[in-house]
C-alpha cells in the first residue's frame, strides 16, 4: 500500500473527513485491521485565508510548496490537497516535489464522465467559482460545459464557506440558500452540480435534493484510496 500525503488544514473541518473517508475506504477494500498509511500536514488556515482574500497567491504558495516538501519527506508516495481553491497553486507545489498530485478536479471530472455527465454546475469559493484554474481544466481536459452561479449567488455561496463551514457552522437558513442556488443551476441546464469546496457535504447532501451532487472531498478521498491500493 502506497503512503497517502496529506495536505489538510483548509479548513481542518474537511481535512477530518478526508482522514475518515480514506481509513474507512482502506478497510473497506482490504477488511481486517487494515488502515491508511497516511503522512498529514495542516496548516494553520487564519494566515492562509487573509493572503488569500488579500489576493496574495504567491505567499499561499510558498507556505503550501514547504508543507507539501514536508509531507513528502514524511514518506508519502503521492499528495492530496485538501481543498479545490488551492489547487490554484498546484503548479507552482509541483515544481518543487518529486511525488505527483491527485488533481481534485480531475478526480471529479473522470466520475462526471463516467456518468455520462456533459454540462455541471460549480459550487465553490468565488475563487473557484470565478477564476480560470479550475473550470478552465474541466472544460479543457474534460470536454465539460460549466455553469456558475450569478454574481449575488456566488458571494452567498462563498460568504457561507468562509464565515460559516470553515468554523464548523451548518445552518439550516444557509442550507436553503444551498439548495436555492443548486436547483437554480439545474433548471439552467445542469444535469448535475460539483460541490467543489470541501466543506458544503457537511451542509448539503445528496437526501436533500433530486439534483445529482458530486462531493470533492469524497470523491478526492476516494480516488486517494484507489490509488494508494492500486
Ligand atoms: N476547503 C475549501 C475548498 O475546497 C475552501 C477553503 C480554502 O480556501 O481552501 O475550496
Amino acid at each position: 500500500m502506497k503512503t497517502i500525503g496529506l495536505l489538510g488544514g483548509m479548513s481542518w473541518e474537511s481535512s477530518l473527513s478526508y482522514y475518515k473517508a480514506i481509513n474507512e475506504g482502506i478497510k473497506d477494500s482490504l477488511g481486517g485491521l487494515h488502515s491508511a498509511k497516511i503522512a498529514m500536514y495542516s496548516v494553520d488556515f487564519d494566515p492562509i485565508e487573509k493572503l488569500q482574500h488579500d489576493g496574495d497567491w504567491e505567499g499561499k504558495a510558498k507556505i503550501l510548496t514547504q508543507a507539501a516538501i514536508n509531507v513528502q519527506s514524511a514518506g508519502a508516495d503521492f499528495l492530496v490537497i485538501c481543498t479545490n481553491t488551492m489547487h490554484k497553486v498546484a503548479p507552482q507545489i509541483e515544481k518543487h516535489i518529486d511525488i505527483p498530485i491527485l488533481h481534485i478536479a480531475d478526480a471529479t471530472a473522470e466520475v462526471l464522465l463516467e456518468k455520462g455527465i456533459k454540462t455541471v454546475g460549480l459550487l465553490g469559493t468565488a475563487f473557484t467559482m470565478e477564476q480560470d484554474f479550475y473550470k478552465a481544466r474541466l472544460r479543457e481536459n474534460f470536454g465539460l460545459n460549466v455553469l456558475v452561479p450569478n454574481k449575488e449567488d456566488i458571494t452567498i455561496v462563498h460568504d457561507i464557506i468562509y464565515n460559516e463551514l470553515c468554523l464548523g457552522k451548518t445552518l439550516l437558513a444557509s442550507k436553503n440558500e444551498y439548495l436555492r442556488i443548486i436547483e437554480s443551476l439545474a433548471s439552467q441546464g445542469a444535469e448535475a452540480v460539483i460541490l467543489g469546496c470541501t466543506e458544503i457535504g457537511m451542509l448539503v447532501e445528496q437526501k436533500d435534493t433530486k439534483v445529482t451532487l458530486l462531493d470533492t472531498a469524497s470523491i478526492h478521498a476516494q480516488k486517494a484510496v484507489e490509488y494508494a491500493i492500486q
